[in-house]
């Protein structure tokens, strides 16, 4: 029979964290494995232009950043796999990541599985969702709203830019918000609520879908949380932008998530976990910045840390 292959470093997940994290350990000459999951490169991939990535001063096609890390960590030796991993036994070593195939043995571990977009749970929307209407990414189904009237629903930058986005082919884009300002960055609140095809609807929650009986969006019903009136949207387009749940299921038990289902590391670090060799690195650990280069940043670290644990503990 043969021996299970025990690998140096698993990487779970492909966004920023993941690949920054693979790059350093395939330099490491750690040989890393990436797990892949249902969203190969993450959230970025579903971004148009990412403007605030250092070094790239005219910006980066969300896409292309991803394409480009990807190359890097293939470059210095990682190898990719798509498996979903669904539970996890750290009680021994080696860690085992069990996934509907097969167990997957490692010494260390660094879960970057990011976060998946939140729902609003309104009627509808379930029914809706996916080719008929409601979406959560303007980036992919944008451009079969062209000329049609669509609803954002959302107060932070994703909704601002997926808003600002939809104005290339909507002719016009209501941004429902629950409050009467949004909780986006300035310079893009201001090119949001400055645009002429964006009519904020403010101080205002979604109650329904419509269309559910046509299988297609008939309009968004809202209700203004001052006068406790509701109106229908218009619209044939309901985009989704109310922020993520980070993917940390998997993992807990045995590991800590917060309140909201964040990782929470072990005091005084943002990337170690309690189990040793463990890591954790990007948006399914941080609910403070959750920025392309943040995550980039603790996939950089976790990296580091387990190079330096398998140098003691033998890699
Ligand atoms: P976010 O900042 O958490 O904003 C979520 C928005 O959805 C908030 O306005 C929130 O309302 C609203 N919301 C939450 N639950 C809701 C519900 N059930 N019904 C209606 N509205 C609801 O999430 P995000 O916009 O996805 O941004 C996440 C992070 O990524 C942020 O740090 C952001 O700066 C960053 N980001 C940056 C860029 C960029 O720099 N270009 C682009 C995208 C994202 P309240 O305001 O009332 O809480």
């Amino acid at each position: 029979m043969s021996t299970p292959t025990v690998e140096n470093v698993v990487i779970i997940g492909t966004g920023c964290a993941g690949l920054t994290a693979a790059i350093y350990t395939g330099r490491a000459n750690l040989n890393p494995l990436v797990l892949e999951g249902p969203l190969p490169g993450g959230q970025l991939t579903t971004t148009s232009e990412v403007e605030n990535f250092p070094g790239f001063p005219h910006g980066i096609d969300g896409f292309q950043l991803m394409q480009n890390l990807r190359e890097q960590a293939t470059r210095f030796g990682t190898r990719f796999e798509q498996a979903l991993v669904t539970s996890v036994d750290f009680t021994s070593m080696p860690r085992k990541l069990i996934t509907a195939e097969k167990v997957i043995l490692a010494k260390s571990v660094i879960i970057a599985t990011g976060a998946s977009p939140r729902m609003t749970g309104i009627p509808g929307e379930k029914e809706l969702y996916g080719g008929k209407g409601v979406t959560t990414c303007a980036t992919c189904d944008g451009a079969f709203y062209r000329k049609m009237e669509v609803a954002v629903i959302g107060g932070g930058d994703s909704a601002a830019e997926e808003a600002l986005f939809l104005t290339r082919f909507a002719s016009k884009v209501y941004l429902v918000h629950r409050r009467d300002t949004l909780r986006a960055s300035k310079i893009m609140s201001d090119r949001a609520t400055s645009h002429e095809k964006i009519q904020c609807v403010w101080d205002s929650v979604p109650v329904a879908v419509e269309g559910v009986e046509q299988n297609a969006v008939s309009g968004l019903r809202v209700r203004n949380l001052k006068t406790n009136t509701e109106s229908v949207l218009p619209v044939r387009g309901v985009f989704v932008a109310i922020g993520h749940v980070p993917n940390t299921a998997p993992f807990t038990p045995p590991l800590d998530v917060d309140a909201n289902g964040y990782f929470k590391p072990l005091h005084g670090s943002h990337i170690q976990t309690k189990i040793a060799g463990v890591y954790v690195a990007g948006d399914c650990a941080d609910h403070v910045y959750r920025q392309a280069i943040t995550a980039a940043g603790m996939g950089c670290a976790a990296a580091i840390e387990a190079e330096r644990w398998l140098a003691e503990h033998g890699g």
